[in-house]
C-alpha cells in the first residue's frame, strides 16, 4: 500500500475497506479509503489543511466525508458513522457521526471489507472476523438484514467472488436466496446498474453463470432468464467491444428498470429490430450501421454463424464507388442511387475481389 503522508497524533485515522483487503491479498487497489474515528471533516480542517502538498477537494457534510489530495493522490476520508436504510435499497441516512469503529464496521457490506489498518502503527483491526474470511476465501455479510438494507450488495458479492475467487458463506447464500425470492423492486436502479457494469465488465462467463443460476437477475427483471448456450466471454475476447457489460446485460432481455443512456438503448433496440437473416446481403445490411455489441447479442441469442460471418468476413468488404462516380457517369442524384449502391454491394459480396473499375462497369451495365 502506498503510504499516505498524513500525520495523526490522535491515532484515530485508519485505512479501511478495499485498500486494506487488497494489501492483505497482495494486489493493487483501485482507490484509497480512510476513516477517522470521530468527525473527519473537523479533523481534516483542524489538523491537515495547512500541510504542504495537501488540498481539500470536496466536503460532503451530511455523510461526514471529505475528499483530499495529498502528494498527488486522491483519498476519501470518512467519519465513522452509523446509518439507517429508511428506504431499503436507496442511499441510507446517517444517524450518528463519530461512532465507534465497531459500529462503523457493521454498516459495511462484507467482513472482508470491514478491516481497518491504523495509519500510525500499521496495526490491523479486525472487529468482525474479516481476517479469517480473507484466509478462507469467504464472503460474509455483517448481519441478516444486509441485503434487505441494500440489495446491490448481492451484485457486489458476485463481483468480489469473481475478482478474488472467493465463495459466499453458506448463511450469506441463504440470505441472498431469501431476499431474491421475496424481492420487491423499491430500490435504486441506478446503483444496481453501476454494480452490474463493474461486474460484467470483468468479462467473466462464470460470473454470468452464477448471475443466472443464483437468480441474481431477479434484481433487474421479474421474468425468468435462462443461460444462453454461447460462451459470451470467449466471443468478447475474440471480438472486443467498448460496452462489455451491455452484451451480458442484453442477455437478460428485459432491462426496462435500468436507467440506460441513449446509446445503450439503441444497441438493444437495434438488436430487437433484427429478424432472421437469410443471406450475406441481408446480414450486411442488418449490421453495417449498428454497434458491434448489437452484432454480438445477435450472435449469442439468435444466430451465431450470421454474426461471425459478418465480423470475420463481410464487415471487411466495402464498395468503392461513391455518389461522385455516379455523377461522372451522367446520372442525376435521386433515390435510384441507393438502389445502385445496393446492387453493386450485392455483386461485391458475391465476389469481393471486384476492383473499382469493375464496380463502375457493373453500374454501366445497368443504366
Ligand atoms: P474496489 O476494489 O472495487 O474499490 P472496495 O471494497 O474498495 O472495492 P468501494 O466501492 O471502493 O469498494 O467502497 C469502499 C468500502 O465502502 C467498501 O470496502 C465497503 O466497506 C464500503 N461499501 C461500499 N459499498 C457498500 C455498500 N453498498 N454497502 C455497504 N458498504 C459498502
Ligand atoms: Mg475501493
Amino acid at each position: 500500500m502506498e503510504i499516505i503522508n498524513i500525520k495523526d497524533t490522535s491515532n484515530k485515522l485508519y485505512y479501511v475497506g478495499g485498500v486494506v483487503r487488497d494489501e492483505l491479498l497482495g494486489i493493487e487497489s483501485f482507490d484509497i479509503d480512510m476513516t477517522y474515528e470521530g468527525n473527519a471533516i473537523e479533523f481534516v480542517q483542524n489538523n491537515l489543511q495547512n500541510l504542504q502538498n495537501f488540498e481539500i477537494l470536496q466536503i460532503n457534510e451530511p455523510f461526514g466525508t471529505v475528499r483530499v489530495k495529498t502528494d498527488g493522490r486522491e483519498v476519501d476520508i470518512a467519519s465513522t458513522r452509523e446509518e439507517v436504510y429508511e428506504k431499503k435499497g436507496h442511499l441510507p441516512s446517517v444517524t450518528k457521526i463519530g461512532c465507534s469503529l465497531k459500529e462503523d464496521a457493521m454498516r459495511r457490506d462484507f467482513t472482508i471489507n470491514a478491516l481497518y489498518k491504523s495509519a500510525v502503527s500499521g496495526e490491523i483491526i479486525d472487529l468482525t472476523g474479516g481476517l479469517d474470511d480473507l484466509k478462507n476465501k469467504t464472503i460474509r455479510v455483517l448481519h441478516d438484514g444486509s441485503f434487505i438494507d441494500d440489495p446491490t450488495r448481492i451484485i457486489r458479492g458476485l463481483k468480489f467472488s469473481i475478482r478474488f475467487g472467493f465463495d459466499l458463506d453458506e448463511h450469506t447464500k441463504k440470505l441472498q436466496e431469501n431476499y431474491l425470492k421475496n424481492i420487491n423492486y423499491d430500490m435504486c436502479c441506478k446503483r444496481v446498474k453501476k454494480e452490474l457494469i463493474e461486474t460484467f465488465n470483468l468479462n467473466s462467463q462464470s460470473a454470468f453463470e452464477k448471475f443466472i443460476r443464483q437468480k441474481i437477475y431477479k434484481l433487474v427483471t421479474e421474468k425468468d432468464v435462462s443461460l444462453p448456450q454461447e460462451n459470451i466471454e470467449e466471443l468478447i475476447k475474440k471480438y472486443p467491444v467498448e460496452n462489455v457489460w451491455l452484451v451480458y446485460a442484453g442477455c437478460i432481455g428485459d432491462l426496462s428498470r435500468l436507467p440506460l443512456t441513449k446509446n445503450e438503448q439503441k444497441i438493444l433496440d437495434d438488436f430487437n429490430a433484427t429478424g432472421e437473416l437469410k443471406n450475406d446481403f441481408e446480414i450486411y445490411k442488418a449490421f453495417e450501421k449498428v454497434s458491434r455489441e448489437t452484432v454480438l447479442l445477435y450472435g449469442i441469442l439468435k444466430d451465431k454463424s450470421a454474426a461471425e460471418r459478418y465480423l470475420e468476413i463481410l464487415s471487411r468488404i466495402k464498395i468503392e464507388i461513391s455518389g461522385e462516380d455516379l455523377l461522372k457517369l451522367g446520372l442525376k442524384p435521386s433515390k435510384k442511387f441507393s438502389e445502385i449502391f445496393d446492387y453493386v454491394l450485392l455483386k461485391k459480396l458475391e465476389n469481393p475481389e471486384l476492383s473499382k473499375e469493375d464496380e463502375i462497369n457493373i453500374v454501366r451495365g445497368i443504366i
